[in-house]
């Protein structure tokens, strides 16, 4: 398998349409598979923490989800095909589900907001299957009803919004369990799919300047940000080492 390095997290080297290609082979085999979507923001956090690391670097699929690794990958000398961004692949999917031939579980953001997500999605494709929804903050004891909850339905696909490295860390402890096919560490998709954030307009996205829009609407993420500078900092040496 062709895997690039950023920081030691080792990417998939794959564009969109391969990456769907990957799902549609993980929807037939009879296993749990692990999608990580990392960003800048989410290589530095697995850089000092070795248990997150591990868990990307064994998951089915890695795919490049912020510009900021692309142009890591240009930087390092080994350049990825491009940008995969997994809310892009999370739509792909539910359209390519949109006949109710691959089933969902949606696990994440506050109360009520994975219930609003349903919805919407079942609005726009009314033959879709999503079997539940479940907000992602929870007790331990709640945790083992929600997982009896998706051990009982089987979805085909969880989503599980709740930030990495809690959702990566979260589907590996079930990986083995036989309840999904493909576990996706969905970050804020839950959010978006319920219409509770905005997505960046088209424009945005294609000048690379979705993380600008989404730090315009959200400017507490700043301090989550501070890190980039440290990230280029980071590849640049690595790149000399
Ligand atoms: N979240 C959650 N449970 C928690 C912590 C976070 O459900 O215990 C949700 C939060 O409401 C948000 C998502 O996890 O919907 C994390 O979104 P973020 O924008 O931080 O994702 P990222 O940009 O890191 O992918």
């Amino acid at each position: 398998m062709n895997k690039i390095s950023v920081l030691g997290v080792n990417f998939d080297n794959v564009n969109m349409s391969e990456a769907v290609d990957r799902c549609r082979e993980f929807l037939k085999g009879d296993k749990g598979n692990l999608i990580v979507t990392p960003n800048p923001e989410i290589v530095m956090r697995a850089k000092d923490n070795e248990e997150f690391k591990n868990i990307i670097n064994n998951a089915a699929l890695v795919i490049p989800d912020g510009i900021g690794i692309i142009k890591a990958g240009k930087i390092l000398g080994t350049p990825l095909k491009e940008r995969v961004a997994g809310f892009d692949l999370i739509c792909n999917l539910l359209e390519e589900g949109k006949d109710g031939s691959i089933s969902f579980y949606f696990w994440g953001s506050k109360p009520g907001i994975a219930d609003t997500a349903m919805q919407k999605v079942k609005e726009k494709y009314p033959n879709i299957k999503i079997l539940g929804a479940h907000t992602g903050y929870f007790s331990p004891e709640e945790e083992e009803k929600i997982v009896e909850e998706i051990k009982e339905l089987k979805p085909d696909v969880l989503l599980v919004g709740l930030g990495a490295p809690k959702q990566e860390i979260t589907i590996n402890k079930y990986i083995n369990d036989n309840i999904f096919k493909i576990g996706i560490g969905c970050g804020g998709s839950i959010d978006v799919l319920a219409g509770e954030v905005k997505r960046a307009p088209k424009l945005f996205i294609k000048l690379h300047l979705e993380w600008f829009y989404r730090l315009l609407k959200q400017p507490t993420r700043l301090k989550r940000m501070m890190v980039l500078p440290q990230f280029v900092k980071e590849v640049k040496k690595s790149k000399k080492g």
